[in-house]
């Protein structure tokens, strides 16, 4: 199942690649159901039996310029750090022996699968493509065999990064130089486990004005989201709607030489096997 946020409302899309189309949750489940995208995280369980006996309705046809993110307000965002080896060594770390540094993106940075970014003027805005899972069930100490059925689905997610302002105090604050307006992106839409093949092997990749950059597969990801939930649930509970960013392969800008970051104009394509794609331009701050 693909559930999404189209204009602020929840849907569920179906229908074949660049033909679909969206069923909408309030409407169709009569009211059981609420309209707004965040509160069906809260009722996860009932809401994927409901649809997986639903006889879905009145579709719509589905503009990606519309959608929204698909957990637009979690309370938590949870990012880790250096959870692939190139991108690490291109960091200029050794792959952590233990547990991986975690960071937030704060909420107020999360947007839709498409767009206009403003780039902030005088820093330098890079790329970081990530799996991005979606918490379907309060997990407060649970095992990584347990971890799966804490899982709603997964999206795919820009961890955009702004380096200035990430590297400008010691130790880096890499929470706010990653949560400027507009740094947090995420869709088109959330995908249910069951829907992919195996989300522990998605081939994914980012590309700048069509010229791949990052490309990478999940089976690479040194903690995987089982091992992730299972460490982050042992200090703090992770709640319905939460976002955990996986972490980020090789390829991103600063790891290049010379460095290469954003410009305004160009177009950022951000894709996961099985789930879809983001796609946003940057402009230039206005002077
Ligand atoms: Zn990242």
């Amino acid at each position: 199942m693909r559930v999404a946020n189209l204009a602020g409302r929840l849907v569920i899309v179906t229908g074949a690649p660049g033909a679909e189309v969206a069923h909408d949750v309030e409407k169709n489940s009569g009211g059981r159901f609420a309209a707004a995208p965040q509160a069906v995280y809260d009722d996860w369980d009932a809401f994927t039996a409901w649809a997986a006996g639903a006889a879905l309705t009145d579709p719509v046809p589905l503009d990606p310029a519309d959608l929204g993110a698909p957990s637009p307000e979690p309370r938590q965002v949870l990012a880790v750090g250096l959870n692939y080896r190139d991108h690490a060594a291109e960091s200029g770390f050794a792959a952590p022996a233990g547990d991986p540094p975690v960071f937030t993106k704060f909420p107020s940075c999360l947007t839709g699968p498409r767009g206009d970014v403003v780039l902030p003027s005088g820093g330098r805005t890079d790329w970081e493509v990530e799996l991005v899972a979606v918490i379907g069930r309060r997990a407060h100490r649970v095992s990584a065999a347990e971890a799966p059925a804490y899982v709603a689905g997964y999206t795919v997610g820009q961890d955009l990064s702004e380096r200035v302002l990430q590297m400008a105090a010691q130790p880096p604050q890499f929470s706010l130089g990653k949560s400027l307006p507009g740094f947090g992106p995420t869709g088109p839409w959330l995908v249910t486990p069951d829907e992919l093949d195996d989300a522990a092997d998605l081939e994914l990749s980012c590309a700048v004005n069509g010229e791949r950059v990052q490309h990478g597969r999940t089976s690479r990801l040194i903690h995987s989201v089982p091992d992730l939930v299972a460490r982050l649930s042992a200090t703090l509970p992770l709640l319905p709607g939460d976002l955990l960013f996986t972490g980020t392969p090789g390829g991103v800008g600063f790891g290049m030489n010379p460095p290469r970051y954003l410009a305004p104009g160009d177009v950022l394509t951000s894709r996961i096997e099985g789930i879809g794609e983001l796609r946003h331009r940057f402009v230039a701050a206005p002077a």
